[in-house]
């Protein structure tokens, strides 16, 4: 795994709606390698290699969890909504980033000191409708002399860093880590029998609406989604319902919300897996949903399997991912898409006989 191009992904800005650093990075890093590369209705980064047999596409969503500015007070703080899935308890006194019409404005969540909160106050969860943002400014003028705006996006404040040889930290690696997986596939690949589609999607964590709206422009032949999943092998999780683990391989997701994977697809790649002794794990999980819960469905349907680096501490300011889970399921990806090619695919298509 090289990490200069998920570096560069995790510091940059992209809360879903607002993906244009993102896009741009991975523009960048893709223009040379690609044969095409366009743009859906949304947004959603389009690049394509070669021009025969199946359309296969490789997916990963470019979001990110964060904020929306609703409302500037007099006195200069800023309320705010949540774009995407938050617990209240992992924002306060976090540090944000402000994305404005004129640049980057730095923030904190303010927090109550506690000197001034009772014992049941202490007890109880704040809202984060009681929450703000505190840019320094001391008036609504101020404020908007600093370029901030209501509408302005907001993330938290970017980080990264190797904390050891195998664990990586840092800002939005759901789903970061998936696009630059992606991109690393998609440069690797060089097989003239497939036409191969990078896709890096918008607007995932508000309802999988650049997988949707991907999936009807490109009409790919089969997809994979490559998204991160919690991992359960920290204090205070229920190891029955959250089984990944951090450096035991990538998961392979078999069943959520809106997807059951195409089970002759899944079976090739577990096989392909066990074949090339690349670890695999498993995971269900019916609370959310992945990319893979549009591609599935849209323009009449195609195979697809999703899947999943074990993430610990997601939907928060920094999250913490395994390198080798990474590299094995970089491993495992290369060898399918290598190999892929229109007779495997009239096999996994043909359900009778
Ligand atoms: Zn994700």
């Amino acid at each position: 795994m090289e990490t200069n191009l998920l570096k560069q992904l995790v510091m940059a800005s992209g809360t879903s709606g607002d993906e244009q650093e993102i896009r741009e990075i991975l523009y960048r890093e893709l223009v040379n390698e690609a044969d095409e590369i366009t743009f859906d209705g949304l947004g959603s980064f389009i690049a394509r290699k070669g021009s025969k047999g199946p359309k296969v596409a490789i997916i990963g969503h470019m979001d990110e969890v964060g904020f929306i500015v609703k409302h500037v007070s007099e006195d200069g703080f800023l309320s705010f909504d949540t774009v995407g899935s938050w617990w209240n308890q992992s924002m306060l006194n976090h540090r944000v980033e402000i994305r404005t019409g004129a640049g980057k404005v730095a923030g904190i969540i303010g927090s109550i000191a506690p000197h001034a909160l009772s014992e049941a106050d202490k007890a109880r969860p704040m809202e984060h409708d009681a929450m703000f943002i505190d840019i320094g400014a001391d008036s609504a003028e101020m404020v908007a002399e600093m370029g901030v705006a209501v509408g302005d996006f907001v993330c938290p404040e970017p980080n990264f860093a190797e904390l050891t040889q195998d664990r990586i930290l840092g800002k939005a690696l759901d789903n970061r880590a998936g696009c630059a997986l992606v991109a690393e596939l998609f440069k690797r690949c060089e097989n003239g029998e497939i036409t191969l589609y990078a896709v890096a999607t918008v607007q995932e964590e508000v309802g999988l609406r650049g997988a949707q709206t991907s999936a009807e422009a490109i009409a790919p032949d089969i997809a994979i989604v490559i998204d991160t999943m919690v991992a359960g092998d920290t204090p205070g999780f229920d190891r029955i319902k959250f089984p990944l683990k951090l450096g035991s391989g990538a998961a392979l997701a078999l069943f959520d919300k809106r997807y059951i994977p195409h089970q002759k697809l899944k079976q090739d790649l577990v096989d392909m897996a066990r074949n090339m002794a690349e670890p695999l794990q498993f995971c269900t999980m019916k609370t959310g949903a992945t990319d893979g819960g549009r591609y599935n469905v849209m323009g009449g349907g195609r195979p697809v399997v999703a899947f999943c680096l074990p993430t610990r501490y997601l939907h928060a300011n920094s999250s913490m991912i395994s390198r080798s889970d990474y590299d094995s399921l970089a491993t495992l990806l290369d060898h399918f898409l290598a190999t892929y090619n229109a007779e495997k695919h009239a096999a996994i298509c043909r359900y009778i006989g």
